[in-house]
């Protein structure tokens, strides 16, 4: 058998692994961030009713340019914004590597601020770019003093900043952002695929487009909106840098049947969103059990919580799997992650954490 060794791929490849959160069948799966609610029904029904009208038209490509999606988008986030500042892919994850092939690549760089999404470098390598991780504050906060000496320091061609951070769980301040967009001097990305999640009030980075063409607030339906089996993300910037995104995008990227699913289900963003307060009471209820059981939680405003104080991490990650629970082991030193079920499964984490702590 041939191995990968073997086989004439990139050198700046060779030696490098693939994404690999494990996909297990548990009863209870909290390790990737999704919504663990099913999305409701009525709006099940007219999601199939819009793909039963698209699959008669599947003989044809689809909207190439999604102007209905890129509309529908646009008048979810509000902002002012237009079809025109919108774009699409499938998956955040497929729009930031768009960004990185249209404005990274051999020769040019991407910035981050460690410990963050472990995407971010994996897209860097695929796309020849070099990923330079720089470091936070203490309880991985980042001031705008500490952001801004890191792009003083590095000149990146690119900047991602995850507001609030992966796997961290903290916010990120607008004065921070602001900030990194005046000292940098090539693109400036805020995923902000958690955004839903932060308290109600919460600044978005969409208030800081205006004027600034440099700037991209990229967002998903993959985590508050529970669409991640849909794989639909999305950014919003001036209309230069969406057109911009058209230079590396695959033709017909976006299938018709893809395009008529978010199209229905943002006809029902209220339904579809109706679960982020209770995801928020599960996660400020793991943050204070965690206190009680002696753990450290981080400061969170995301749906999920990362938490210190944690002896073995790989032996408290095998005990819960043991008890049908699978948390996330980032190797990040004394800490696990949970994402915030539904209540009877963060139930069912915290008394297998209680249990687990009583018996090791
Ligand atoms: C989950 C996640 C995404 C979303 O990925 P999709 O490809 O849209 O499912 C993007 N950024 C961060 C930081 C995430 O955690």
């Amino acid at each position: 058998m041939t191995s990968l060794d073997d086989l004439p791929v990139r050198a700046d490849l060779r030696g490098k692994s693939p994404y690999g959160a494990p996909q297990k069948a548990v009863p209870v799966a909290l390790n990737v961030n999704e919504n663990t609610h099913q999305i409701p029904e009525n709006v099940a029904r007219d999601i199939v009713q819009s793909l039963a009208v698209a699959v008669l038209g599947v003989n044809r490509y689809p909207d190439r340019e999604f102007g209905q999606l890129r509309a529908s988008l646009a008048s979810y986030l509000g902002h002012g914004l237009t079809g025109d500042n919108l774009w699409a892919a499938n998956g955040s994850n497929e729009v930031l590597q768009q960004v990185l092939q249209a404005f990274g690549g051999p020769g040019r760089s991407l910035l981050g601020f460690d410990p963050t999404y472990s995407m971010y470098p994996l897209l860097a390598d695929g796309t020849g770019t070099r990923w330079i991780g720089a470091p936070r504050d203490a309880d991985f906060e980042l001031s705008p003093e500490t952001a801004v000496a890191a792009i003083r320091e590095h000149d990146p061609d690119i900047v991602f900043l995850c507001s609030p951070n992966n796997p961290t769980g903290t916010p990120l301040s607008i004065d921070t952002i602001e900030a990194v967009y005046d000292a940098a001097r090539g693109m400036v990305v805020v995923d902000e695929a958690y955004a839903e999640f932060a308290p109600d009030g919460t600044p978005s980075a969409l208030t800081l487009l205006p004027g600034r063409d440099r700037l991209m607030v990229s967002r998903t339906m993959s985590k508050a909106f529970a669409f991640a089996g849909v794989r639909l993300g999305y950014l919003a910037a001036a209309p230069a840098v969406t057109d911009a995104l058209r230079l590396v995008r695959l033709p017909y990227h976006l299938s018709a049947l893809t395009q008529a699913a978010a199209v229905a289900a943002l006809r029902h963003s209220d339904e579809m969103l109706a679960m982020v307060d209770d995801i928020r009471q599960q996660r400020d209820r793991i943050v204070s059990r965690l206190g009680e059981l002696g753990y450290r939680p981080y400061r969170s405003e995301s749906n999920f919580v990362l938490f210190g104080g944690v002896r073995d991490p790989h032996a408290v990650f095998e005990a819960l799997l043991e008890r049908g629970i699978l948390v996330r082991d980032l190797a990040i030193d004394g800490c696990l992650r949970v994402s915030a079920g539904t209540e009877a499964e963060t139930t069912a984490f915290l008394d297998a954490l209680a249990d687990v702590d009583s018996t090791a």
